[in-house]
């Protein structure tokens, strides 16, 4: 007798498909996956925010709630600090900076900092070290469509390949 996938739990190495919807604490819609395909992650991984992520655990196929994370378990709190102006022509001619684009720099100490690209003002590009949704409560409606076991190949990288582990990808890890 096989083992249905509905009998399956959110556990540490399975991937999780869900669907989800994220509003801020006013309301207002954010990000969906309704409407298009869902969203798989690697779970224990960090792949999704932990406050959402601890939320699913042990949560089984047709779990569905609405789950409030604070900045904490979110995106973090925002510290305060204002966007940096950095010139356009820093970026190589090649590498088209988009806002919401996320990246790493290095500071005077040799650390690597998290940025991210939050607006544009003529010939300057600002950079946030605050993550866009730093700071803000989050409301995921979330609902699991679909447990499976990962592949070595996935487990090895931290992350899903799509929906059924066969995609593809070419990357530097
Ligand atoms: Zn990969």
């Amino acid at each position: 007798m096989s083992t249905s996938h509905l009998d399956l739990t959110v556990t540490a190495d399975k991937v999780v498909l869900i669907h989800y919807t994220l509003t801020n604490a006013a309301g207002e819609e954010l990000d969906s996956s309704r409407g298009d395909e869902p969203l798989p992650y690697l779970h224990g991984h960090g792949n999704i925010v932990p406050g959402l992520e601890r939320a699913l655990g042990g949560k089984k196929v047709g779990f569905q709630d609405t789950v409030v994370v604070a900045p904490e378990d979110g995106y973090g709190e925002h510290d305060g600090s204002e966007p940096q102006q950095v010139p356009a022509d820093a970026f190589p001619d090649d590498f088209e900076v988009e806002e919401g684009m996320q990246f790493v720099v290095e500071n005077d100490l040799g650390e690597q900092i998290p940025v991210w690209v939050v607006g544009f003002e003529e010939g300057l590009v600002l950079l946030d070290t605050n993550h866009p949704l730093a700071g803000e409560t989050l409301h995921f409606q979330v609902e699991i469509v679909k447990i499976r076991d990962a592949t070595a190949e996935e487990l090895h990288h931290g992350h899903p390949h799509g929906l059924e582990g066969t995609e593809g990808h070419h990357h530097g890890h």
